[in-house]
């Protein structure tokens, strides 16, 4: 009920008053509570009112109308006694009284039954304070006029409440439907366009291309190692280097592009209107590239991320879809080539990925039909010449395909969570083999490359452990090759695992070293033993002055640290000639040994 306001026939302050007025005045402001109970009953009596609020509601709800019903009488009352219905300030509590606790939950007609129930109840409450006072039939007729007159008032500025309240409502309204429209579409964490709106404009920008004669870039972003960054520095940080690599992003797109996140630590940039696309989009991979580089504050650290970037162009008439699929593909590509990089997707790239399809479902066979072999190449001691450990390295001949070399299915087996148990198997098999000949005589360990997913697995330490206690191998004969990047990037069970390895007393060796990250800062925090140079810095001996002179330093540093240095793919008289200038102490590559089976007479021989 909105109020009962001054009734359009107020009498001014000077109107005579009668006393049979002033009675029944007075007779009505002790009634006033009753007013407020009858009007409280005939509302909850309403079905309306009942069936629209929960009983707590209707509770409350019940107890504003009491209020309001006695407010209006008592107001009411002191109009008939004094014949001054309100002060102004009165007026401003009369009205704030009366609207709003009601109007915000109440319709209209809602709200008229309300003021005409105070109406009908304080006509009914006069008549019967009339009956008992005696008061004669002119005074009450006057004083029901008044309480007409006060009703219809305030049904009118009610009204007009009401609609202002209405608007109110309505632009509320409106803007919590933007609101959501919004959520819906967008990426709560960063605010970026979420996948549905990216697809979606994608879908309009491959038709818009069809009118204007242009193409659109997708470039699909996907931070490279964002895991270990989660494991490393918690979720919340995580969460908030995304939300400052949205920005980036964001800030390199044109307003008329969209950027979007895609999925957890993937991002996709869809740029419109192109009409050199591969260039376009290519100048943009650079520019993510590069604004990915400068480092990140976080929480009070700085961090540093990096992303690999798929590139596909949509021309008229492709479907939404398959551009995704193709960046997504290329994004892969480039993850493959070493991240931080771009890759623009080409045909070629899917007969790649369906080749890597074939292959990961030929590998789930490969244990059971005993199509892997385990091929040994001696790492020679470079001043007793001796053979000191033998490194296992797999083969798989595909019954069709023929041989696939292991820097091909290797990382399929790693994907696909097979590296598992083929690793296990490599382990027990060379362990045995290393058996084999040390009863034969050879004394050479045996050097086990281990992949980071084998690392991050429970059952790596007890393999070892029971590998060794089976073949009764001395642990220190055994070797561990792990690459740098596993080692760098390695997280917190991944380090407990080695300590654990370590404990076993067999030997560690850090693969490939200067390939990954060549941060020389782990290699004191780390438990490894051995260092292996990777071939790459080895070839460039006798080419360049300073590969002699990098080497050398590794060397020193390495030995600094007590660690054995070995260096891989030594092919030529030149490289072995230059090694032994910078006191490498191993050496291992085709001019000493290629790998060969077990059995081979080959394996132990010294060129
Ligand atoms: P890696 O552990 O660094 O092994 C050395 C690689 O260099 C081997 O390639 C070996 O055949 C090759 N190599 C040795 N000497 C020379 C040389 O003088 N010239 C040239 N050009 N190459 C040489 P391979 O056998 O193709 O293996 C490649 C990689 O595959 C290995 O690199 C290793 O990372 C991985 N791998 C091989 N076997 C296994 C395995 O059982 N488990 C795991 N996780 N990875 C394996
Ligand atoms: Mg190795
Ligand atoms: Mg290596």
């Amino acid at each position: 009920m909105s109020s009962l306001t001054r009734p359009a026939t107020a009498p001014s302050k000077e109107t005579s008053v009668s006393a049979a007025r002033v009675a029944l005045g007075r007779a009505l402001a002790a009634r006033v509570t009753d007013v407020g109970d009858i009007m409280a009953r005939q509302w909850r009596q309403s079905s309306n009112g009942a069936a629209t609020w929960s009983a707590g509601q209707n509770d409350r709800i019940a107890q504003d109308i009491m209020r309001i019903g006695s407010f209006a009488t008592t107001t009411f009352s002191k109009y008939l006694v004094t014949g001054d219905p309100t002060t102004p300030e009165e007026d401003a509590t009369w009205k704030g009284q009366g609207t709003v606790p009601l109007h915000g939950i109440m319709s209209l007609a809602e709200l008229t039954k309300l003021n005409l129930n105070w109406r009908s109840a304080i006509i009914e409450v006069i008549y019967a304070e009339a009956g008992g006072l005696g008061t004669d039939a002119v005074t009450v007729a006057e004083a029901v006029d008044v309480a007409r007159a006060g009703c219809d008032a305030s049904l009118v500025g009610m009204a007009k409440h009401f609609d202002v309240e209405q608007r109110r409502l309505q632009s509320e309204l409106a803007a919590g439907q933007a609101r959501l429209t919004h959520q819906q579409l967008h990426d709560p964490l960063t605010g970026l366009a979420n996948r549905t709106l990216l697809l979606d404009r994608l879908s309009h920008a491959l038709m818009a291309s069809k009118r204007r004669e242009t193409a659109v870039a997708v470039l699909f972003v996907d931070m490279d190692h964002f895991k270990s960054v989660n494991d490393a520095v918690g979720h919340s940080s995580g969460d908030g280097l995304l939300m400052q690599v949205a920005r980036r992003l964001q800030k390199l797109v044109r307003p008329t592009d969209t950027a979007a996140r895609f999925g957890s630590d993937e991002f996709v940039l869809l740029c419109e209107d192109l009409t050199a696309p591969q260039t376009e989009a290519a100048a943009v991979a650079g520019r993510v590239i590069e604004a990915l580089s400068e480092p990140f504050a976080v929480a009070a650290r700085e961090l540093f991320a990096s992303a690999s970037i798929g590139i596909a162009i949509g021309r008229p008439g492709d479907d939404a879809e398959v551009v995704m699929s193709q960046a997504d593909a290329a994004m892969y590509l480039a993850k493959r080539h070493g991240r931080a990089r771009h890759v623009l997707y080409e045909p070629a790239i899917d007969e790649a990925s369906s080749r890597r399809a074939e292959l990961a479902n030929a590998l789930h066979r490969t244990l059971k039909h005993g199509e892997l072999q385990i091929h040994y190449q001696p790492v020679t001691d470079l001043r007793s010449q001796r053979v000191v450990t033998m490194e296992a390295l797999l083969r798989w001949c595909h019954p069709d395909l023929g041989p696939v070399a292991p820097v091909e299915f290797i990382p399929i087996a790693e994907d696909t969570g097979l590296i598992v148990d083929i690793g296990r198997w490599v382990l027990e098999t060379a362990c045995s083999d290393c058996r084999a000949w040390r009863d034969a005589g050879h004394d050479a360990g045996v050097s086990i490359n281990v992949s980071g997913r084998q690392l991050a697995n429970a059952d790596l330490v007890d393999d070892v452990r029971e590998a060794l206690e089976r073949t009764g191998l001395p642990p220190a004969v055994v070797t561990l090759e792990l690459t740098e990047s596993i080692l760098v990037t390695s997280d917190e069970g991944s380090r407990v695992a080695l300590t654990a390895l370590k404990a076993l007393g067999v030997r560690l060796a850090i693969d490939d070293f200067g390939t990954g990250y060549s941060s020389l800062s782990y290699l004191a925090e780390l438990p490894v033993d051995d260092l292996k140079i990777d071939r790459s810095f080895i070839s460039r001996l006798g080419h360049d002055t300073q590969s002699l002179s990098m080497i050398g330093a590794v060397v020193e540093l390495a030995h600094s640290l007590g660690l054995i240095v070995t260096a891989e793919g030594v092919e030529t008289e030149l490289e072995l000639a230059e090694l032994r200038r910078t006191g490498c102490d191993l050496v291992q590559g085709y001019l000493l040994g290629k790998p060969h089976p077990l059995g081979s007479t080959a394996n132990f021989e010294t060129p």
